[in-house]
Order: structure tokens, then C-alpha cells, then sequence
């Protein structure tokens, strides 16, 4: 052994009381493998049998400081020496850095969050610690006193303490990007923080039937929205506290949403499990709301499919049916001049006066790919238009006094109406 770093194990254990973790940690990265209490108890050890070596030759004062100090920190063999040799009882006293064991801190840490976590089906954690400021100081005067090159910081050795321990314990796998749970814990004082993230799932919905929202509304039922009819099976189903509902835009409360469905992807928030059957929950909600809505290809997601479904909802080119009621009559001549110029056609919407009070005030430029449309009588038309993601149609017909421009009201020169809307496919996916 060289004189460098027993002198500075001979000198951190006069100076300072360390419980074994603490003693330990100093020297981690001299021996990474072996774990910090053995270690610290080990170099307690080595320093013990040199003290009591020359205190026995010539009860040096040296060395009987060095067993009191180690006798202080709750190092066994030094107590009894000093008790049965020398006539002192000594007290022991607590870490100076922790204050108390780490060792057991942790373990009891360990402990708590197994039981806390026993409720909840998790596959993937992630760990922290949020340690007093005085703690901290501690620990740098210690640092900064000794000037110890291999030592590990307290949070560092906690949390690899905890990701180890409870790996072994719950039998989930560490995961920093995206955890299903996160627990912040001071071992010192017991506090535990738990986190449960959401579980994410993704899938379409068609919706059959008129007069459904898709979020819930605040004073309606529910139930009548394509949100609160999924979360009445998933929240039971799951054992969450509630969802959150995403789409890729959104038609109508009148609309239907036909086709192959919109996407959507779901945030189920803090669900005790989440190993489902997908296809048993998909057919338990469309069992339960036949003829009103129909969800298809429930998968899992995760949390940036969010965002992807709202660019989804933005971007992708959707196909409408509408019936459009107009002020006057017109020709097929005139009908046919009209598709040429809607085919294609740039339109530049105002945020439509009817969302106003909620969405705020900007231009929109959107294109309407191309259309059909026919004549069901001289007044009505029967359109089948494709049109890009975020165009509002009802608008587009009906100009919004102006705030959409050209619309056919504009390019007809009359008043138009959409009275009828489906959605009747959605051209993409996530
Ligand atoms: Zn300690």
C-alpha cells in the first residue's frame, strides 16, 4: 500500500465521524466493484489494526484519538477495544454528512417504495434524490477539506444505489427518457415523491352519428362526446385517474366522421396497469356505444405521437360530403364553371366567427384539393370536396361574413349554406 492514500484514510477518520456508506463513497473510484459500506468498512478495519498495533506497543496518543474517532462512527471492534482495554465507553454519534446511517437509510428507503408501488402496474422507472441544502454543504466541507480525488457524490451513489435495489425488487428496468414512473426521494427524512406518467395509446375513431363532441364539454353529458365514451371503459379498464383525448383535428359536433376513422391518441394519467388487451378493449367500447361511435386499431403510442397526431391533423388532406342549400337557383353550366374553379382553389380563412370566442384571430391559407359536385335540385348541391387539413368548410360555403374569401357563397354571388357535413375519410395515418 502506498503512504498517498493511507494517509488520507488515517486523516478523514480522525477528522470526520462517517458512517461506513459515507466513509466508503470517498474512495469509489478506487475500487469501483466493491460495494461503498464493505469498502468503508473494510478501511476501517486496516486503520483499526494499525491503531490498536502501535497503541499496544507504546499507547501512542495518535492512535487513541484514531480508535475514538472510529469508535465514534459505530465501528464495533474499536468500541469493545476501548471499553475492555481502556476503561471508555464511548458514544457513538452520527454521520456528519448524512447524519444517520446511509446504509439503513436506504434500505428502508427501498422498503417504501416497493410498497408504494405494489399497487400499480409500472415496466419502467426512472430514480432522483432531493437532498437538504445542509446536507450538501456537508458534504463539500468535507470534499473540499480533504481534497479526496476518488470520491462519488452522495446523489450519485443514492440514485445507483436505488435503480440497482429496486430493478431487484419491483423487477422493472430503469428507463430516463420516457419512465412510466419517477420517484424523488430523501432517504434522510423519509420523504418519497412519486410520479405515475401516463399511459399512451393510439387508434381511429369513426363517428356514426350526429350531435357528438370529441372532448367533453363542461355542463354536458359525458357521454356524448367521442372522449367521455372511451374514457367510461378505459378508466375502469386501466384503474386511472381519468384521459386526455388527442385527435388529429377535429370535425363538427354535427359532422359525422366516416371512412377508415381519425387518428387519436389517448394519455390515460396515472393508471394502475397497463398490460391490456387492446383488441378486447376496442371491442368492448364499440359493443357498449354501437351505432354511435366505432374506435379501430387501438395500439400503443408513446407521448411525442401527440404531437404528431396534431401535425397529422394539420397537414393531412381530408374528404367532406356536404349538402350546400343556396340563395338562388343555378344552371348546370354554371355548376360546371364552379367545380373548375374550386378545383385547386386557394382560400384564405379568418378564424371563423363561431370559434372566436375561444381559438384566437389569425389567417389561415388552405386548399381545396379538388371537388365534385352535382345538383340535387336547382338550389342544392351535393359536394364531395378533398381539402386540406384545418380547412373549416362550413365556411368555406358560406363565405363567414367575409372572413373566408373566395367562398362559393362569393363565387356564386348568393348566400350558401352547408346543411349537411360528414367527414368521409381521413387520408392518412400516424
Ligand atoms: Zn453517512
Amino acid at each position: 500500500m502506498t503512504e498517498y492514500p493511507w494517509k488520507v484514510f488515517t486523516k478523514l477518520a480522525s477528522k470526520f465521524i462517517l458512517c461506513d456508506g459515507c466513509f466508503g463513497r470517498q474512495f469509489s473510484l478506487l475500487a469501483p466493484g466493491i460495494d461503498k459500506w464493505e469498502l468503508g468498512h473494510s478501511i476501517k478495519t486496516a486503520l483499526f489494526l494499525c491503531a490498536l498495533i502501535q497503541h499496544e506497543k507504546n499507547g501512542k496518543r495518535g492512535s487513541f484519538n484514531l480508535l475514538k474517532a472510529l469508535a465514534k462512527s459505530g465501528f464495533g471492534p474499536a468500541i469493545a477495544y476501548l471499553r475492555d482495554r481502556c476503561g471508555a465507553v464511548m458514544e457513538v454519534e452520527p454521520c456528519y454528512i448524512c447524519g444517520t446511517d446511509i446504509r439503513q437509510a436506504l434500505e428502508k428507503t427501498v422498503v417504501s417504495v416497493t410498497e408504494r408501488l405494489k399497487t400499480v402496474e409500472v415496466r419502467t422507472f426512472k430514480s432522483g434524490s432531493s437532498l437538504s441544502s445542509s446536507l450538501i454543504r456537508r458534504e463539500d466541507e468535507v470534499k473540499r477539506t480533504l481534497k479526496i480525488p476518488w470520491g462519488e457524490s452522495i446523489k450519485n451513489f443514492i440514485n445507483s444505489y436505488l435503480d440497482h435495489e429496486i430493478s431487484k425488487s419491483l423487477k422493472i428496468s430503469t428507463d430516463v427518457d420516457e419512465p412510466d414512473v419517477m420517484f424523488i426521494v430523501n432517504p434522510f427524512n423519509g420523504d418519497i415523491k412519486i410520479t405515475l406518467f401516463p399511459l399512451y395509446l393510439r387508434g381511429r375513431y369513426r363517428k356514426l352519428m350526429k350531435g357528438i363532441s370529441q372532448t367533453r364539454k363542461r355542463g354536458k353529458d359525458p357521454l356524448s362526446s367521442v372522449e367521455g365514451m372511451i374514457a367510461s371503459v378505459l378508466v375502469p379498464e386501466t384503474g386511472a385517474a381519468d384521459l386526455t383525448f388527442h385527435g388529429a383535428g377535429r370535425e363538427d359536433v354535427d359532422a359525422l366522421m366516416l371512412g377508415n376513422g381519425r387518428p387519436f391518441v389517448i394519455e390515460v394519467r396515472e393508471p394502475a396497469r397497463r398490460s391490456l388487451d387492446l383488441k378486447a378493449l376496442e371491442r368492448k367500447i364499440n359493443e357498449a356505444f354501437q351505432g354511435k361511435i366505432e374506435i379501430l386499431g387501438l395500439k400503443y403510442a408513446s407521448k411525442k405521437d401527440i404531437r404528431r397526431v396534431k401535425i397529422l391533423g394539420e397537414r393531412v388532406n381530408k374528404v367532406y360530403r356536404a349538402v350546400i342549400k343556396l340563395g338562388r337557383e343555378i344552371s348546370e353550366e354554371e355548376l360546371r364553371e364552379l367545380q373548375n374553379r374550386v378545383n385547386g382553389l386557394e382560400i384564405n380563412q379568418k378564424t371563423p366567427s363561431r370559434v372566436l370566442w375561444r381559438r384566437g384571430d389569425r389567417i389561415r391559407r388552405k386548399k381545396i384539393v379538388s371537388a365534385k359536385l352535382n345538383l340535387v335540385d336547382k338550389n342544392t348541391l351535393s359536394a364531395t370536396l378533398v381539402a386540406q387539413g384545418g380547412t373549416y368548410i362550413k365556411e368555406f360555403v358560406s363565405g363567414d361574413s367575409g372572413r373566408t374569401t373566395p367562398s362559393l357563397s362569393e363565387l356564386l354571388n348568393t348566400t350558401a349554406e352547408c346543411v349537411e357535413l360528414e367527414v368521409i375519410d381521413f387520408l392518412g395515418d400516424l
